[in-house]
């Protein structure tokens, strides 16, 4: 009797369930991947790859970690990973398996992709190690958000303060919500840069000493020193408490400024402004000569603004 291959129709000499040795190899597949994504955890500090919860320091976990993830359905005789990306996010293993799916058919190779999410993150031994070489941070903010200039005002400061005495112990800034994170081995330096930032630009300091943790008798204490900036200065237009003000000076803490619509004259400590929100409204200004001044024109939106001799 001949024998047809129920799916193409050629005739065949093995038939296995009605299907020609293609055909049955096609719809009977040697492997499968059991999970859509594996991921891949690696320190990027030491090198250990995170494996069922434990982090491990071994090449192999890797290959082990994807060929997990394959499910194989046939005879298989060799496994191998053909190819394999580890860039941030997502990336394709392919990896190659020889078998056979049945025992009718001689083994052949065939291949799976494996879909891979890679990321690195520190291990809890490295990111003790690091937060013991960590004594202090300073946290700058500002009341009004920071522009690039700014930040690069402050960065200078780290950077001159830092090479002044030839002291090492910055360790690195970060950029934060809103501002940037200053971390330091040495605590005395971190004291120096936040009065240099403080002298520079109208701020208010906060300083605190947490302990971290206390290890036996070794206690290792963090501080933490707050910096908010003011970066307001002389002609500045500002909006306080839902009213327009043209910044005139800053000196002790207080700032002086002039409200526009009234131009009365008013002095706010730093805390007040910090503590209420203030904002940059959108203006432009103009020079009007006259005769015998020079007037400032301030416009805010429709409101048009006169300071007499200020320009
Ligand atoms: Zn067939
Ligand atoms: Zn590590």
């Amino acid at each position: 009797m001949r024998k047809i291959c129920a799916l193409c129709g050629r005739e065949t000499d093995i038939l296995i369930e009605g299907l020609c040795p293609d055909c049955y190899r096609r719809t009977h597949p040697l492997a499968s991947v059991k999970r859509e994504i594996v991921g891949i955890v690696r320190c990027p500090s030491c090198g250990a790859i995170l494996y069922k919860g434990r982090w491990v320091k071994d090449p192999k976990i890797i290959e082990k970690l994807i060929l997990e993830s394959i499910e194989y359905q046939g005879k298989v005789t060799s496994v191998s990973i053909e190819s394999l990306g580890l860039r941030h996010g997502l990336n394709n293993a392919t990896v190659k398996i020889r078998g056979s799916v049945h025992e009718l058919i001689n083994d052949y190779d065939e291949y799976v992709q494996v879909k891979i999410r890679y990321s690195e993150e520190l291990c809890p031994r490295c990111r003790d190690m690091i937060n013991e070489k960590e004594k202090a941070i300073i946290q700058v903010r500002s009341v009004i958000p920071m522009d690039g200039q700014l930040k690069r005002i402050i960065i200078d400061i780290v950077r001159k303060e830092t090479i002044k005495d030839e002291r090492s112990g910055f360790l690195k800034i970060e950029d934060a919500w809103e501002g940037l994170d200053i971390k330091l081995s040495d605590q005395g330096l971190a004291r120096s840069i936040a009065y240099k930032i403080h002298k520079t630009i109208p701020s208010r300091v906060i300083e605190s000493q947490s302990v971290v943790r206390g290890r036996g008798d070794k206690v290792i204490t963090k501080l933490s020193i707050s910096v908010v900036l003011v970066p307001l200065n002389r002609g500045s237009i500002i909006m306080y408490s839902n009213k327009p003000y043209y910044v005139l000076a800053y000196s002790q803490n207080t700032i002086k400024l002039m409200e526009l619509a009234s131009k009365e004259i008013v002095n706010i400590k730093l805390n007040d402004i910090i503590k209420s929100e203030i904002s940059i409204p959108n203006y432009e200004t103009k020079c009007i000569e006259n005769k015998n001044s020079k007037n400032l024109e301030i416009t805010i939106d429709n409101d048009k603004y006169v300071l007499s001799g200020m320009c």
